[in-house]
């Protein structure tokens, strides 16, 4: 199966932020992993080029269009290498290739009677570069740039996009995942309530010269869209290319939420209008907020994605950015979240496990991988198995549902419960007496397979950490390991294998007490403990294991979600989690419940019962059991 992911192409009016960093390190996290399913990718890139805000942006440097986004172009091309983004393609708009393919689908769609020139007036905001009606504006100013539009009257040429509009809903309605997360989803079809009007897609010479030439008129130049999201194809070789018959029927976009309307509407009512499949998918994301506002160069607030990764290695920040936003919410980016991250999941969970399991290996077996017969595998091998081939299964679901920061979850629910193994099993004991020799042999090699899975899973976001692992645990990291078919076999690494040294995978950040107030102010650990308090007391409060059937926003309500809960009886409860989980995350999820908290009305819903959650400084983080319970389970 091939598969193709792109990202935006990033408009060259700006320098590259943290906003294009995550969207382009979620496009070759997912193609990694396209690759570990032995599938065919192509993965694609690039820059927007054109237009009036362009031409200003070099003005203000004093040079000419060309040299200007050639320049700018260079900064995104030169950041990717640096952030292990490996793109199959990088495109430009001013690519001429590209820019006869926008002339060839125009000059097909006004030869179907899709395009007509016509007289308009409406209100302009050259930021933005578009026309607004009054509905859209705030206060009459631009949303944006809090300027007052002007009024500006000339002829142009537009795309009968009203024609596309039933064809479009009934396309989302019976693709249901043809717009994700759900939200966007439905956020399309509230727009697609409203009579969609037609899209003006020139601007006279006049008034732009940076741009494509319409083929039907040289009086005039292509506006934004039908330049920008023509690239997705034009890149492809459409219409003759092979790469465009291997690969457009498996397109996904990834975007952020700001350019949900042109890539969620116009872009597939243009693709029907030339006769083109629509894509796959289109994956939605979030904003990174900084602070307060959100990320964005107009108020200043940039933080540069290379300062955290040379600060604290590029495995991390990659980890950091997919494991902390729940693809499609919005999320906080901070260096003391960074460093939260890296210091518990990164050095602690995954760390520590590797260099305990690596050392004991030394030290119990002189660093050679011991020999275990299959029935002393079965008998001690610590039961991993099942968990490991769920573990796959689920990391394979999160990935394929695009919901990377759960795939990863996933993982270190894994790392979780090897973690846990160790101490169970506890193999320095069985060290100390010849009788239990052959059980430590088979306790550390199951260790050694756990550690071999993990390496596998984690390569599609820390690529290099992937193949240090690989190589401490004697394995060759050729291509094919990193197979999903080879990582399902659960192989443990040969007997005889000997190991390098242990290494210590991720140094844990030493936070000065200055920055550790600022990473986390009231440490819950550090807290005073409440009173003392008896069983009597404790035996008072009714918890138990729930599973969630639904999960749904409260209107109105930045923060709630509200959940239909079995426990045994069906109830609803309403969470202050909404920024931190996605509903849809949460259904089949198991959760514990306070069942006797005395009803609570919450935006005029009836609450009953509470979650228990950790109370982390970065959000509440939900208490779920180890393994699945029958729901209504009482706790002890
Ligand atoms: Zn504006």
């Amino acid at each position: 199966m091939p598969f193709y992911i792109t990202t935006p192409i990033y408009y060259v009016n700006a320098r590259p932020h943290l906003g294009h960093a995550y969207t382009t390190i979620v496009a070759d996290v997912v193609r990694r992993y396209h690759q570990m399913r032995a599938e065919e990718v192509f993965f694609l890139t690039g820059t927007d080029e054109h237009g009036d805000k362009v031409v200003r942006a070099a003005q203000k440097e004093g040079l000419e269009p060309r040299p200007y986004v050639d320049r700018i172009s260079q900064l995104f091309r030169d950041l990717w290498p640096d952030l292990n983004v490996i793109p199959d393609h990088f495109i430009r708009t001013t690519d001429p290739d590209h820019m006869e393919v926008v002339r060839r689908v125009l000059q097909k769609i006004y030869a179907a009677g899709d395009i007509y020139y016509s007289e308009y007036e409406g209100l302009y905001c050259f930021g933005c570069e578009r026309f607004y009606t009054e509905r859209e504006l705030v206060e009459g100013k631009c949303p944006d740039h809090r300027t007052e539009p002007e009024v500006i009257r000339e002829a142009n040429y537009f795309f009968r996009m009203s024609r596309y509009q039933g064809w479009l809903i009934d396309h989302i309605q019976t693709h249901p995942d043809f717009i994700r997360p759900e939200r966007y989803r439905n956020e399309v079809l509230a727009f697609l309530r409203e009579p969609l009007g037609d899209l003006c897609i020139s601007r006279p010479k006049s008034r732009l010269t940076w741009g494509i030439t319409l083929p039907f008129d040289e009086r005039y130049v292509t506006y934004v869209w039908f330049d920008a999201l023509l690239n997705y194809v034009s890149a492809l070789g459409y219409p003759d290319g092979g790469r465009f018959h291997t690969f457009w029927p498996a397109a996904q976009h990834i975007v952020a939420k700001d350019i949900l309307k042109p890539h969620g509407i116009y872009w597939p009512c243009m693709l029907k209008a030339a006769g083109i499949p629509v894509y796959r998918h289109l994956n939605v994301h979030g904003y990174w907020n900084v602070e307060q506002g959100k990320m964005s160069k107009s108020i200043g607030n940039v933080v540069e994605p290379l300062q955290m990764k040379d600060r604290y290695g590029l495995d991390a920040f990659r980890f950091f950015l997919v494991r902390e936003m729940t693809f499609g919410l919005d999320s906080n980016f901070s260096e003391a979240a960074l460093v939260q991250r890296l210091n518990a999941d990164l050095a602690n969970d995954l760390g520590n496990l590797f260099s305990r399991v690596v050392s004991m290996t030394h030290k119990y077996f002189g660093g050679v991988v011991p020999e275990v017969a299959p029935e002393m595998a079965r008998q001690f091998g610590l039961g991993l198995g099942p968990e490991a081939l769920r573990t796959v299964a689920e990391y394979e679901q999160a990935l394929e549902g695009f919901e990377l920061q759960k795939a990863m979850a996933v993982v270190w629910e894994f790392i979780g419960r090897m973690n846990k193994a160790v101490d169970v099993a506890v193999p320095w004991e069985l060290a100390k007496k010849k009788a239990t020799l052959r059980q430590l042999e088979a306790v550390m090699s199951s260790l050694l397979k756990g550690l071999r899975l993990i390496s596998g899973l984690i390569y599609p976001v820390m690529p290099d950490t992937a193949g240090r692992m690989q190589k401490h645990l004697g394995l060759d990291p050729a291509a094919s390991f990193y197979l999903l078919e080879e990582l399902k076999k659960w192989q443990p690494v040969p007997a005889g294998t000997r190991l390098p040294k242990a290494v210590m995978l991720f140094p844990r950040i030493e936070t000065t007490p200055a920055e550790a107030e600022t990473a986390s102010p009231p440490k819950a650990a550090a807290a005073a403990l409440k009173p003392e308090i008896n069983i009597e007391d404790f035996g008072r409060i009714d918890l138990r294991v729930a599973t969630v059937v639904k999960a749904e926003a409260v209107p109105k309500a930045r923060k709630l979600l509200k959940l239909e809960i079995d426990m045994g009886e069906r109830r609803t409860i309403v969470a202050g989690i909404a920024e931190h989980y996605a509903p849809e995350s949460l259904i089949g999820r198991q959760l514990i419940v306070v069942a006797n908290l005395k009803p609570a009305k919450l935006m005029g819903i009836l609450s009953q019962g509470m979650l228990l959650a950790a109370g982390e400084d970065a959000g509440p983080v939900l208490i779920m059991p180890d393994k699945t319970v029958r729901p209504g389970t009482a706790l002890r």
